[in-house]
């Protein structure tokens, strides 16, 4: 079987490092807001090029905090609007509402399947607030429009770069194009902690302090609380680990480019839809860097090309199976109807690509693909 991701091989790549980082944060006797999160989280700043980076416990917190500290400084109040793909993980959704905006769900463009920039004029309102952008799949969601539409409404920018650390647009990194960015180390991210982690990158000074006050149930100092907050932290002992495997994460996403490209060129299967359009495969947005955290390619009978990989011995995943607003827990949303929203829940399949496989699994893979038959 090839496996969808294979974590322990990830990570057995720095097990001596791992271990050394993990026995020197045993010894220190020191597990939490210690040397190595400061250290880390300057290496991420500098990585990024934020003036700042904040480590939170995980992604989800890392986009609740920036929220919840807009609405702390006044910049946006509850009720107010946050435009959001509507084909993105729910997590982005959660960080809205849980702190009592409300999600203003916009279509993906049906090529990138990142949020229709194009669209989100029509969306806007006296209420809307900010445009949480999500660099699905690890390509960039940006363009100039967006970011003079942000100007023109006054709205802040927040990017979900759970899934794009290390992507680029005109030589900017993803977590440094908006306003505020959230970044997840869950272990499967492109760079994953041995657990749960989180960051925020900004320039924003003041909003930097404040998030990292609310992570620490909103104290600067300690017993002494100035706002409401959060015990959401990143542990030093994963701190030292994402601090290790950060120095490898540009050579890793280059080689996830590489298994791509290989992916890119040698699937020829009319029933399969590859991630750009056809004819147009590098041409599609010469301006950014793709980190291809997932390759996902689109089947109009994706079910049974799905079952044809498993019998075939190549695990796949869906990414995502049903839609934020067709869940159970968005009841109030399952009226509302994303017509190709659905349809890219309907058809998509996330194929193995991963910094430990082989090129020859990936050529396996593509030559059961074309012998597909639909
Ligand atoms: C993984 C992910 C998150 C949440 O990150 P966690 O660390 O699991 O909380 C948020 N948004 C997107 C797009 C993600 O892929």
């Amino acid at each position: 079987m090839i496996k969808f991701l294979d974590l322990q091989k990830i990570n057995a790549q720095y097990a001596a490092e791992l271990k050394q980082a993990a026995s020197e944060v045993i010894d220190s006797g020191w597990f939490l807001m210690g040397e190595r999160l400061s250290s880390f989280e300057n290496k991420l700043a500098n990585y990024i090029g934020s003036k700042n980076a904040i480590g939170v416990a995980n992604g989800l917190d890392a986009l609740r905090l920036i929220l919840k500290a807009y609405i702390d400084m006044g910049v946006m109040n509850e009720g107010d609007e946050v435009i959001v793909p509507a084909n993105t993980y729910i997590a982005s959704i959660l960080a809205i509402t849980d702190n009592r905006l409300k999600p203003v769900l916009v279509e993906p463009n049906d090529s990138s399947l990142n949020l229709d920039i194009d669209l989100i004029e029509n969306h806007i309102t006296p209420k809307t607030k900010a445009i949480m952008v999500v660099h699905l799949y690890g390509q960039v969601s940006w363009n100039e429009k967006l970011s003079a539409l942000a100007k023109k409404y006054n709205l802040k920018v927040i990017e979900d770069n759970a899934q794009a650390i290390g992507a680029e647009w005109n030589g900017t990194k993803t977590g440094n194009l908006g306003d505020a960015a959230g970044f997840s180390f869950y272990p499967g991210k492109n760079l994953g902690a041995l657990g749960d982690a989180g960051a925020v990158t900004t320039n924003d000074d003041a909003l930097a302090k404040h998030i990292r006050a609310l992570g620490n149930y909103g104290s600067n100092k300690k017993y002494v609380n100035e706002f409401q907050g959060l015990n959401s932290r990143l542990d030093e002992i994963q701190a030292a680990f994402l601090e290790v495997k950060l120095k490898y994460i540009d050579a890793e996403n280059q080689y996830r480019r590489q298994l791509a490209s290989l992916y890119l060129n040698g699937i020829k299967n009319p029933d399969i839809a590859l991630p750009f359009p056809e004819n147009t495969v590098f041409e599609f947005d010469k301006n950014q860097e793709h980190v291809w955290h997932l390759f996902v390619i689109r089947c109009k009978q994706r079910d049974k090309l799905q079952e044809y990989l498993t019998a075939n011995n190549v695990q796949t995943l869906i990414h995502y199976p049903i839609p934020p607003n067709k869940q159970q827990a968005y009841a109030a949303m399952n009226h509302l109807d994303y017509p190709l929203t659905n349809t890219i829940h309907d058809e998509v399949l996330s194929l193995p690509i991963s910094p430990v496989m082989t090129e020859d699994e990936i050529q396996k893979i593509i030559s059961i693909l074309n012998n597909f038959k639909a």
